[in-house]
């Protein structure tokens, strides 16, 4: 791209913070960086491509705060603290008003968590947005899929569902004008909020984790199938918010299967002994944060998600056949 330097000058290196384990930041052919002693480097990647996970004529602050918000969440499902962010855009031309937005969302939310923009690559092409975070965590402490024993409780952070219903509404090019309800349900499709300091304040409570991207009946899938084990979910604990009972008109049972396979959450799933629970509520009350024990890991080895996650409601066992959740097509 022929005004590639003016661009990275004027947009990614001015809005840019600095910190002081960066050595090297933008502008050689590596940056460099200093991890603390005793401590290990978490590295995650996400790539946002138009069309399949988010409309080319979305505003472009909110993809520039969801395409660094889900790799946030990654590093969060970790435990660890996220430092260095990487950028590889790849635009169909220099879009200077378009770049205002991206970045301010971008750099928005990457100044509320300390971090700091060491690099990337600016491309031509179909607008695609790759980000690589890096997060430190003490050597050993990290939060795996694989640790979750029998008799954990499984909970998940936040509310679940709104973004599968945000996104809907989204989609529904059809309605001219939407309504609050509406409106509101697609901010929180966009605006999910990384639960960065949660995790790291529960890590030493935990036993596993991951996080919500592709819906949880999926995501708690790969935790079992890591460690070998089964689970049963009480669908009356799932964190369903109000917008979203508003928005089914009250259908609980919709909302619970929509909780159940709403990906793009950024909620944190994790498991833990119930000695915890005690010290679990501690913290988010001090953080302000709402967690929910939706069921417990049952003690049986792992054969298929279908068979190996039983759903019940008041001690009777469901029997619902559901499917995780899929990004939006490419030709939309
Ligand atoms: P090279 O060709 O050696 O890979 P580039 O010319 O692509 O280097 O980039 C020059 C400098 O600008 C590098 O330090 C690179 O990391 C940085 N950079 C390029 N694009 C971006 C971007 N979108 N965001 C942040 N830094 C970028
Ligand atoms: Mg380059």
């Amino acid at each position: 791209m022929s005004s590639e330097f003016n661009l990275i000058d004027k947009f990614f290196v001015h809005g840019n913070l600095t910190r002081e384990d960066v050595d090297l930041g933008i502008g050689d052919d590596c940056a460099l960086v200093t991890v603390p002693e005793n401590h290990q480097v978490a590295i995650t990647t996400d790539t946002l491509a138009a069309g399949t996970h988010f409309l080319a004529t979305a505003n472009p602050i909110s993809v520039g705060y969801k395409a660094l918000a889900s790799n946030l969440s990654d590093i969060a499902a970790m435990g660890a603290k996220p430092t260095w962010v990487s950028l590889a855009l790849t635009l169909p031309k220099p879009d200077e008003e378009w770049l205002n937005g991206f970045c301010k969302g971008f750099f928005g939310l990457a100044k509320q968590h300390h971090v700091q923009l060491i690099g990337g690559d600016t491309t031509k092409g179909p607008l695609s947005i790759t980000i690589t975070v890096q997060g430190i965590i003490p050597k050993g402490e990290a939060l795996t899929r694989k640790g979750a024993q029998a008799g954990d409780d499984i909970y998940v952070t936040g509310l679940l569902g709104d973004s599968a219903a945000g996104l809907e509404v989204l989609l529904n090019t059809s309605k001219q004008i939407k309504t609050d309800l509406e409106i509101e349900l697609e901010h929180r499709h966009y605006y999910s909020t990384p639960k960065v300091e949660l995790a790291q304040r529960l890590r030493p409570l935990c036993h596993s984790a991951l996080d919500i991207s592709d819906g949880l009946i999926s995501d708690l899938g790969h935790i079992l199938k890591q460690s070998d084990m089964n689970a049963c979910i009480d669908v009356s604990k799932l964190p369903i918010s109000d917008e979203l009972m508003k928005y089914y008109s009250g259908n609980r049972e919709q909302c619970q299967k929509t909780a159940l396979t709403s990906g793009e959450e950024y909620e944190l799933c994790f498991t833990a002994p119930k000695e915890n629970r005690e010290a679990i509520k501690q913290i988010t009350i001090l953080l302000n944060q709402n967690v929910s024990i939706i069921g417990k890991v049952v003690d049986k080895p792992f054969t298929n998600l279908q068979s190996s996650v039983q759903l019940m409601v008041n001690n009777i066992m469901l029997d619902w056949q559901l499917c995780g959740y899929d990004h939006f097509r490419s030709e939309i």
